[in-house]
């Protein structure tokens, strides 16, 4: 897909969502938050749903949360509008509540549809409700920090998903914003494991990966991998991973 196609594909997406009421989440928005950013994107970062700003605004992450999320994301020398920022639920729990299972059930579809209008190389978790979507079972305190395939079911087959806390955590436990910045240094990390992986799955979007994931249990996230994002030696690395255009990209493998 070209990216005028992907934008189609995420305008429509975002117009089903505003006029969603699949869910009792609708009773009390002011205004879903589809997300937003860039159609051309590698990398999808998945947060849990909206809060009181995001609700006035129809934006996701434009509060403190939001602010903290714009200085992780420039620690690496990494704009919002980069990436793509959405939610797991489009609406907001009321009360900032955690979203119910059968809320997050009926918004799914939305998500799935994001991701494969998008079809990142990479998507990072925000928090634990986000991380299960991708990466069934996990725990966020084992797993943050590192990466591994995303479940197929995710609507994101051929993607890797890099767990990171919830950055709204670190706004109540102050010693969490040191353990997101130093996360956030493998991100652009798993970014590069990611492109790999996916010029080594050369075929039609999906099926390959799939059947390469499942002969192969891929990138565990080596143990020495994540020890050395952990103490920053891959901070310089790090911040000289450029994003690619997803068109580019598409035009890389075929040439393959
Ligand atoms: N928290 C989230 O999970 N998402 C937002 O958009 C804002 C805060």
């Amino acid at each position: 897909m070209i990216e005028a196609e992907r934008q189609r594909a995420l305008d429509a997406i975002g117009s089903e969502v505003a006029a969603c009421t699949r869910c009792r989440l609708h009773e009390t928005r002011t205004r879903s938050v589809p997300g937003e950013g860039s159609a051309a994107t590698e990398v999808v970062f998945v947060g849990e749903g909206p809060g009181f700003n995001e609700d006035r605004l129809g934006r996701p992450f434009v509060g403190q949360a939001g602010e903290l999320l714009t200085k992780l994301l420039e620690s690496v020398q990494w704009t919002r509008e980069d990436v793509f920022i959405t939610n797991v639920v489009k609406c907001r729990p009321p009360g900032n509540r955690d979203p119910e299972p059968e809320e997050i059930a009926a918004c799914a579809p939305f998500l799935s549809r994001q991701l494969e209008a998008l079809d990142p190389a990479l998507v990072v978790t925000l928090g634990r409700f986000s991380m299960a979507r991708f990466n069934p079972g996990a725990r966020i305190g084992q797993v943050h920090g590192t990466f591994q395939p995303a479940d197929p079911a995710s609507g994101a087959p051929r993607a890797l998903t890099y767990a990171m806390y919830h950055p709204a955590a670190a706004l109540h436990q102050g010693s969490l914003k040191a353990t997101l910045f130093r996360d956030m240094e493998g991100v652009p990390v798993a970014l590069l494991q990611a492109r790999e992986r996916r010029v080594a799955g050369t075929g039609p979007p999906g099926q390959d990966a799939v059947q390469i994931e499942a002969a192969t249990p891929l990138v565990e996230a080596p143990a020495e991998d994540v020890s050395k994002w952990r103490t920053g030696e891959s901070a310089v690395a790090a911040q000289s991973i450029e994003l690619t255009s997803q068109t580019d990209l598409t035009d890389q493998l075929t040439l393959f």
